[in-house]
């Protein structure tokens, strides 16, 4: 279906929270699709867990409405709202074991006894946790707490689920298996899925859409692909990878497009590929720029060869993935940089 005929499950409309003079979230608007997984992205005090909090009913919005399903729920407190949380700090029950942790929001929506039972064997096995069903919470690893936080959420079949950082707590490859439990849940659930995090690999590979915070407000809203290849300004395009911004680079930049007026040019490091100067591998000129450059550094980095190369005021970062037989170069060897123009991008300075 296209995504403009899917039904907006949240909007914020103009919503602005101020602390005091301090204001977090700046005249946000934003509509979530039903079912969609919406990640809002953004460094430390951009206002992300805010905006979260504003929708969970934790905070009232200063200024502004916040819709659910076509109805303000402003004034309609948290605990009425129908939607499960995962919070950073797991916040399970410490002195319930895993089963009633499960339990308790069925309780509190009055599911009879056998009935809570069924749902949360249920989910157990989902998660992988039957057999932990016994436990207290101080009894499992991180990534086990994180699956019950998940279940707890779930198990009442709200139609929103909100996470803020989910994954912040654990390392990196409990992280990238957790990411892909919660992507698969998501799918299974056809949940609205509201979640909140800095990391930008973690955005990338979860959501449908990212919003880009800074300061309060929205940078730019926009699919995963479509950010990272036409980030709209410099913050988004050097926030969500790697970016050269070709900022009087000391040689001119050809590009496909004419350069509107207050952008920068930007290149992705991975666009820009790196040869001995007697070599090129672009076939037709007319589509590439070609110069020359000399190697500062080179760092190996597993899979990948990073390069900083100068070229007239510039050093540009190029990243080049390592494959047999490929030449390798050192601090001071003078190299070939081409790339396509059609691989230049203008970003708002
Ligand atoms: P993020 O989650 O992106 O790190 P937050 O939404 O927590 O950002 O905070 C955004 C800004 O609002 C920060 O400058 C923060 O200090 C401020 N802020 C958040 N909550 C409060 C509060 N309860 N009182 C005062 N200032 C707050
Ligand atoms: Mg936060």
């Amino acid at each position: 279906m296209e995504k403009s005929l899917v039904p907006t499950q949240i909007e914020f409309r103009s919503v602005t929270k101020t602390y005091g003079p301090v204001a977090a979230v700046k005249d946000v608007s934003l509509k979530v699709h039903r079912g969609e997984f919406l990640t809002i992205l953004g460094p430390s005090g951009s206002g992300k867990t805010t905006t979260l909090m504003l929708l969970a009913g934790f905070e009232a919005p200063t200024k502004g409405d916040i819709l659910v399903a076509g109805k303000s729920v402003s004034a309609v407190p948290s605990y009425r709202r129908d939607q499960g949380i995962v919070f950073q700090s797991y916040a399970l029950f410490p002195h319930l074991t895993v089963r009633r942790n499960l339990e308790f929001p069925l309780e509190m929506r009055g599911v009879r006894a056998a009935e809570r039972t069924t749902r949360v064997d249920r989910i157990l096995e989902r998660v992988h946790l039957s057999d932990l069903c016994d436990r207290m919470p101080s009894q499992l690893s991180g990534g086990q707490q994180q699956r019950v936080a998940l279940a707890r959420a779930l198990i009442a079949d709200p139609p929103i689920l909100l996470l803020d950082e989910p994954l912040g707590a654990l390392d990196r490859n409990l992280r990238e298996q957790m990411q892909g439990e919660i992507k698969s849940l998501h799918k299974d659930f056809g949940i609205t899925t509201v979640c909140v995090t800095h990391d930008q690999e973690e955005a990338l590979t979860l959501s449908d859409r990212i919003v880009v915070m800074r300061e309060g407000r929205i940078e730019q809203t926009d699919t995963p692909e479509a950010l990272y290849d036409r980030p709209a300004s410099r913050f988004v395009a050097n926030f969500l990878g790697e970016a050269n911004i070709l900022e009087n680079p000391g040689f001119h930049v050809e590009s496909a497009a004419p350069q509107p007026l207050g952008t920068l040019a930007m290149i992705r490091p991975e666009r820009i590929c790196v040869f001995p100067i007697n070599k090129t591998k672009l076939a037709a000129t007319d589509q590439r720029q070609s110069v020359i450059g000399t190697v500062e550094d080179m760092i190996y980095a597993g899979p990948l060869r990073k390069y900083r190369v100068r070229v007239g005021n510039s050093l540009l970062m190029v990243r080049e993935h390592v494959a047999s037989g490929q030449e390798i170069f050192r601090p001071s060897d003078e190299v070939r940089l081409e790339w396509l123009r059609s691989d230049i991008r203008f970003v708002a300075a």
